[in-house]
């Protein structure tokens, strides 16, 4: 029988690149600008900002370029007023023309005649090299470009990684760069050192701060075990986009995440790829952990050294049982903090655009929850509830609200008090249905039973008359439009 011998294989080809990125060093090196405009001048400003040394050549003068020519954010810029000519080009390492037409060409055409690489604003074909977009964290540098292909798209995905990178970050990279020797110096090359600086990553890139000088001592420290720390981190509604930057960056760091059913897949999604995830299922309908088996798994990964986020739907401190978290926290001496997410009821409200106060009618907000202890009538002050000045949302148990109304409707609630009950709010599965105190038992029936529900009362709560189409204003008695 033939046998295959032992076969060292390659990685497979790199696939096509439409552009290649390349970091070029400009600092003390002419460019040459020619043209007006915008586009021209905020790109002066880069160019600028990188350290050349740009020299500008305009006919008639800019106030705005003069402006930034006195106050140049790095570099130098200088004007020449007049028309642009070849010689211009000499010793200029980049050509930048806001320029149209047949002067264009004959531009872009001179550049190339003497090697310079040249952009002409918005004219791909008589370009060499294209500005991406840039997310700036010097001495960390992203450079985004889609080739042309969609401009708005690589903005996009600016602001997708800005959001990943703190401001702190730029402090971090600095600081590498003076300890990089000392650093060094104190381990060996190989895998202590790679170890090393692997430790600086996770750091940087965890940080809300610059760092330290005994941060950076430690760091050559033989590893001990880190000490773990928990983060209450509100997860808002259900939509991503209402996630703040710090709800993400903590998810950036997480080792372990503890997340409840309201948590939605996609913000999962953007968690460090290698945290663990533990569905710890808190949601009112459905079985959930108890809260004492989440406080010990939350202390006892900490204590492992881990860094534990719990993560709960809308903010963590709203009916979020967050006292007996932190206490748990307190109790077992583990650093807790908290960040603050978007709850339910603000999501809900933004989405429907309907405001929870108003001068005219409204100057109180109540989040009440709609389900006591024992899963009954809660104890509430009904009066204040009922209140017409103040707006009301119930949390949790919207299918217990039905319980609830007759409490308020006694203590005074008028029964024509406008009300929406909003379920899945900022989801994809959102659903709502605008009516009137009187008519809630009936509405709050006809609900899904799995998704999560508001009730909502209050006087500024009126459908936006405007534009019904969009909602239903509706008699839920009889079915006619408001
Ligand atoms: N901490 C959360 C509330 C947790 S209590 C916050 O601040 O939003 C759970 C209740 O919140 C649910 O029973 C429901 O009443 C409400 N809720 C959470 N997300 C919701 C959503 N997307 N739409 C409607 N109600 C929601």
């Amino acid at each position: 029988m033939r046998h295959l011998d032992p076969k060292e294989t390659r990685p497979a080809r790199m696939g096509p690149l439409a552009v290649l990125p390349l970091f070029f060093d400009l600092h003390h090196r002419r460019v040459l600008a020619v043209g007006s405009g915008e586009a021209l001048i905020w790109k002066v400003e880069l160019l600028a900002a990188a350290g050349a040394h740009v020299t500008v050549c305009a006919p008639l003068p800019c106030a705005e370029l003069t402006a930034l020519a006195a106050a140049p954010p790095a570099g130098r810029i200088d004007f020449i007023a007049r028309a642009w000519q070849p010689s211009d080009l000499a010793g200029t390492v980049l050509a930048l023309g806001a320029l149209k037409g047949i002067e264009a060409a004959e531009f872009a055409g001179a550049a190339r005649a003497q090697g310079v690489p040249v952009n002409i604003v918005d004219t791909p074909e008589l370009s060499t090299f294209s500005f991406g977009s840039i997310v700036n964290r010097s001495p960390v540098v992203v450079g985004i470009s889609t080739a042309g292909a969609a401009p708005v798209l690589g903005q996009a995905i600016r602001g997708k990684i800005e959001a990943l990178l703190h401001p702190a970050l730029s402090a971090w990279a600095t600081a590498a760069r003076a300890w990089r020797a000392t650093l060094n110096g104190r381990t060996q090359a190989g895998s202590a050192r790679r170890d090393l600086w692997r430790r600086f990553a996770d750091l940087a890139l965890a940080a809300r701060a610059p760092p330290k000088a005994c941060e950076l001592e430690k760091l050559s420290d033989p590893p001990t075990p880190r000490g773990g720390s928990v983060v209450l981190v509100g997860a808002g509604p259900g939509d991503p986009e209402l996630l703040t930057l710090k709800a993400l960056r903590t998810l950036q760091s997480a080792d372990v995440i503890l997340y409840d059913r309201l948590v939605s897949p996609e913000i999962l999604e953007l968690a460090r790829r290698e945290a663990r995830r533990i569905l710890v299922g808190k949601a009112g309908h459905a079985p959930s952990c108890r809260q004492d088996d989440i406080n010990v798994l939350m202390v006892t990964f900490a204590r492992q050294g881990r860094r534990v986020v719990r993560l709960k739907g809308g903010d963590p401190l709203i009916f979020g049982r967050a006292a007996e978290e932190i206490e748990a926290c307190h109790n077992a001496n583990i650093p807790v903090e908290v960040v603050p997410g978007i709850t339910a009821a603000l999501g809900a409200a933004a989405e429907l655009a309907i405001p929870l106060t108003d001068r005219q009618c409204s100057n109180r907000l109540h989040f009440a929850t709609g389900h006591g202890k024992d899963g009954r009538v809660p104890v509430h002050d009904w009066p204040s509830l009922a209140d017409p000045w103040a707006t009301t949302i119930f949390y949790m148990g919207a299918r217990a609200f039905a319980a609830n109304l007759p409490q308020l409707l006694a203590a005074g609630l008028d029964p024509n008090t406008p009300a929406v009950v909003v379920s899945s709010a900022t989801t994809s599965r959102r659903t709502h249905v605008f009516c009137w105190a009187r008519d809630l038992r009936h509405t709050v029936t006809g609900l899904h039973r799995t998704e999560p529900c508001l009730v909502m009362i209050g006087r500024s709560l009126r459908a936006p008359t405007y534009d019904t189409s969009t909602t239903e204003l509706r008699d839920p008695r009889t079915g006619t439009r408001a």
